[in-house]
């Protein structure tokens, strides 16, 4: 009997969700066995052509991590949309966007002074930033074009399933992988971990007071946690009433308050969310009280909405399906 075929894509992300996948450890063994990988750039060589080549709906599951940010990308997500049963948005940058979609607050041209201008490292005395097409010695040479935007994967194709976390624990990968590849799927459209807050897991959920206030906000390195209460009664930012269960919260257990790679609950907004739970436990009476409480976030956007700038009240919005 021939094997469940498997693809895995990268976009726009770090590579940590490649990674993800060797750090299951020995189940990796176990997957190899069970699947044929027909497409995964980032371990084994194959080529685009092979896949293009493929029947329609030949691959049963694709793995994409990475939003979208080039046209490169956008054909390789088309291409697999034709060629794949079930598309699984791996990782919170495909399903959110992710750290990369902060640029979502910039735009292209402000991203090319950056990394090809302006920084101190860069010796660029022709000032060329990268263009879909360039001439070198008489040849014409064509890269992906880079988008002003950058898309989350359901704001270009459509999507299964949505796999969080950044990169995914490798607990939730084996169940989601198990579910789907042992023909149990659930209803499409379903994020692949519990739909409540982290802190209803969290082991520092009972030592939250029943009145919670911060008189101020500080940052984890300025003061020597206690490794038992939870992170807002010690006046340091923790985004897990806003972040969505099931990673385990490792953060938490090494004494780091949670920054949220899990994502939002379904239908939430990440950040308005926490700027709410905020709301509600600021000791601030009057506005300048509020603003100096505030000003102990230097990032507020960063903080907020670090995974999920592109699928934000506050991301570049736009059509779908573009
Ligand atoms: S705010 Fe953070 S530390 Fe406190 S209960 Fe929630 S997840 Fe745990
Ligand atoms: S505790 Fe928060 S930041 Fe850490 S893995 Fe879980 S969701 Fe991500």
């Amino acid at each position: 009997m021939s094997k469940p075929k498997v693809a895995v894509i990268w976009n726009a992300s770090c590579g940590g969700c490649d990674e993800s996948l060797v750090d299951i450890e020995d189940k990796i063994i176990d997957l190899a066995d069970k699947v044929d990988f027909v497409l995964w750039p980032c371990a084994m060589d194959f080529k685009y052509n092979d896949v293009a080549a493929m029947k329609d709906g030949e691959i049963d599951i694709t793995l994409v991590n990475g939003g979208i940010q080039n046209s490169g990308q956008e054909k390789i997500v088309k291409l697999l949309r034709e060629k794949s049963k079930i598309i699984v948005a791996y990782g919170s940058c495909a399903w959110l966007g992710g750290v990369p979609s902060l640029i979502n607050l910039k735009n292209k041209k402000d991203s090319f002074a950056v990394n090809y201008l302006d920084c101190p490292s860069v010796i660029n005395p022709g000032k060329k930033v990268p263009m879909a097409k360039s001439m070198a010695d008489g040849y014409e040479l064509e890269l992906p074009e880079i988008f002003d935007t950058l898309y989350t994967l359901d704001d270009v194709i459509d999507v299964d399933y949505y796999l969080p976390g950044c990169p995914p624990m490798p607990a939730m990968i084996i169940n989601a992988l198990g579910e789907l590849l042992g023909g149990k799927l659930p209803p499409k459209g379903t994020i692949l971990s519990p739909d409540i807050s982290l802190c209803l897991s969290c082991s520092r959920n009972g030592t939250k007071p029943d009145r919670m206030v911060m008189g101020e906000i500080q940052r984890i390195h300025e003061i020597i946690a206690d490794p038992d209460q939870c992170f807002l009664n010690q006046d340091v930012l923790c985004m897990g009433p806003a972040t969505r269960d099931g990673c385990g919260y490792p953060c938490i257990t090494g004494n780091m308050p949670c920054t949220g790679c899990m994502g939002p609950m379904k239908n939430q907004d990440q950040g308005a969310k926490m700027i709410s739970a905020l709301g509600g436990i600021i000791d601030g009476y009057d506005e300048e009280a509020v603003d100096r409480i505030l000003d102990g976030i230097p990032d507020p956007a960063g903080t907020f909405y670090r995974y999920s700038t592109a699928a934000s009240y506050l991301g570049r919005r736009r059509e779908k399906n573009r």
